[in-house]
């Protein structure tokens, strides 16, 4: 019976593997709408954001294509305002996404679909955080909100500094963390991972 439950991990670990590799993600790879808007940035764009997407671990991207996540492009104002490079919808996992800001800048333009990622790991994984995770996205929250303009509520804070987390690759320790904290975004992709449902 051991060995079997062992054969069976094994082979849910192959799968897991598999999968996850079909998908090392790239932008394109997600966008359900907006061919054409995202085929018309310039390569200085694609590169950027692709950069930064193909940063994000494989067990996120898979969870959000399991969760029905989709990316969609368009050119027009989101909510009525120039600066907002991103959308993120919870009920149908829509990240919206306009390349081009007019009062915005470029850095966050790049970072705009790590960041609407962001929101999607935040409100899929944070039923689940321990006491240490919440008290951490908190933390980050009370230290930035009186300079930080991103993180104006602890969903924005998570999402605003999950795309630095990204883009300095601190997980992949280009770069030391900035503080302790910053360890909840590893641990809500771990939570990502464990969410993921297996097929056999
Ligand atoms: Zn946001």
């Amino acid at each position: 019976m051991k060995n079997l439950v062992r054969t069976i991990v094994i082979v849910v670990n192959l799968v897991v593997m598999m999968t996850v590799t079909a998908f090392a993600a790239n932008v394109t790879q997600l966008i359900a709408s907006g061919h054409d808007v995202y085929d018309q940035q310039p390569e200085s764009y694609k590169i950027a954001v692709n950069t930064y997407f193909e940063r994000v671990p494989n067990s996120v991207i898979v969870l959000f294509m399991q969760r029905g996540g989709t990316i969609h492009y368009t050119d027009t104002v989101l909510v009525g305002q120039q600066d907002v490079n991103g959308i993120y919808t919870f009920d149908s996992k829509q990240i919206t996404l306009k390349a081009t800001s007019n009062n915005n800048s470029w850095d966050e333009v790049q970072k705009a679909p790590v960041h609407e990622l962001g929101h999607f790991i935040y409100h899929t994984t944070q039923p689940m955080f321990t006491d240490q995770m919440k008290a951490d996205i908190r933390k980050l929250y009370n230290e930035r909100k009186s300079y930080d303009n991103r993180c104006y509520n602890e969903d924005e804070t998570f999402a605003a500094l999950y795309s630095d987390y990204i883009k300095f690759n601190y997980r992949g320790g280009a770069h030391a963390m900035p503080s302790p904290e910053y360890r909840v975004f590893m641990q809500a992709e771990d939570l990502c991972q464990q969410m993921l449902s297996y097929s056999i």
